[in-house]
């Protein structure tokens, strides 16, 4: 990578999962190819936004769809989306919400660190749930006048103790409140693209454009109801309104496009069986280490349907080798970067790594854990 070089910083292995520090996702050709074709010709930015989203809308099953920067960027332009409708004097107006519906209902296991790009919108966040189950009723309670939404976000990681989408839907529908969708992860299975706004009702559903996806690394897709997606449209760029700093460019539009055409054509079952693969060699390769248990998980951390492998550390310096196996490998060249999970484990994640990484992870896991080794 000459740019890495000339700058002096070493390339990154990523087995970790596709995080925004690490640099996101890598773009496959074709999404490249149409960042690099959409750079090369002055185009009506408003104009491209319709054509985008009406081919996303297509492509994934939903009534209307648009580009954001991000999944996070998503948050808060449907949150803005559900506070004024289309109200043009509204949208105008913010950041003074006097008169708007302004908070956002979420049950507390969806407590993520992404309420604060909701919060950003400048609404009030009501949490609801204060046992380890949420019930029904707190939810009915907590809808009242000022709610502009409510907020759910997917992933079987998130699901324990919450009210399950279907039901959310059918008590803020039958009090004329939207529900948003934070399915930013969500992806595989690619069904999810229509599954949440189609089948269960959603209003908005909201993905990353830069985690499995793998388009432009500043790209979020928001699909559902065309009146909500209309207004997301008034409050953003090209329009001088209050998301105007969340600025979606033709080359991410273009991006995104083909990063969804490219996602739908994938055949996943084939991709997960190279998973499958990856994972096996891994525990292969370390069976032998001593010190260390060496697993299959599955579903890995964020809930996807893909296998990781996990290396779990045992012994009496089981936490400081683990830390140090982390270390070992960030500080190597080029840098391997795995998750530490708990106190005393890490995971390898195959679905960030490009072709013929999978073996230098492996070795270079063994070669930590030998090294780090009590004599
Ligand atoms: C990653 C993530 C986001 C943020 O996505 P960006 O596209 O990086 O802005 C928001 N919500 C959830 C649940 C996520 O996993």
């Amino acid at each position: 990578m000459a740019i890495y070089d000339d700058l002096g910083i070493r390339r990154v292995i990523n087995a970790d999962a596709r995080l925004t520090r690490l640099g996101g996702s890598l773009m496959p050709d074709a999404v490249r190819r149409a960042m690099d074709d959409a750079a090369r010709s002055y185009v009506d930015l408003d104009e491209l936004h319709d054509a985008v989203g009406q081919r996303l809308a297509e492509l994934t099953g939903n009534e209307a769809a648009c580009v954001t920067t991000g999944a996070a960027a998503g948050l808060t332009l449907a949150t803005l989306a559900c506070m004024t409708g289309n109200d043009q004097n509204a949208i105008a107006r913010l950041p003074d919400r006097s008169g708007l519906r302004s908070s956002i209902i979420y049950q507390r296991p969806h407590r993520i660190g992404y309420l604060a790009a909701v919060a950003l919108s400048g609404a009030r966040l009501i949490e609801i749930g204060v046992e380890p189950d949420v019930h029904p009723a707190e939810l009915e309670a907590a809808i009242d006048e000022e709610t502009a939404a409510v907020l759910f976000v997917a992933g079987s990681h998130l699901s324990e103790g919450a009210l399950p989408l279907e039901e959310v839907v059918e008590t803020a529908h039958a009090r004329g409140v939207p529900v948003i969708v934070d399915a930013a992860a969500q992806l595989p299975p690619a069904s999810n693209f229509w599954h949440f706004s189609r089948d269960l009702g959603a209003d908005l559903v909201i993905f990353s454009g830069g985690k499995d996806l793998r388009g432009p690394q500043a790209s979020g897709l928001v699909v559902g109801r065309p009146d909500l997606i209309q207004a997301i449209r008034r409050h953003g760029s090209p329009n001088p309104r209050l998301a105007r700093g969340m600025k979606v460019g033709k080359e991410e539009m273009a991006g995104l496009l083909a990063a969804v055409t490219s996602y739908l054509a994938l055949d996943h079952e084939a991709r997960v069986a190279g998973f499958e693969a990856d994972v096996a060699s891994w525990i292969a390769t370390l069976a032998d280490v001593p010190g260390i248990v060496v697993e299959r998980e599955f579903p890995n951390e964020a809930g996807q349907p893909m296998p990781r492998c996990r290396v779990t550390f045992t012994g009496p310096e089981d936490a400081a080798r683990r830390d140090a196996v982390v270390a070992m490998l960030w500080d190597g060249d080029p840098r391997v970067a795995v998750k530490a999970v708990g106190v005393n484990a890490i995971s390898c994640t195959p679905d960030t790594l490009e072709p013929g990484e999978s073996a230098v992870v492996g070795d270079r896991v063994r070669l930590a854990c030998h090294a780090t080794l009590a004599n």
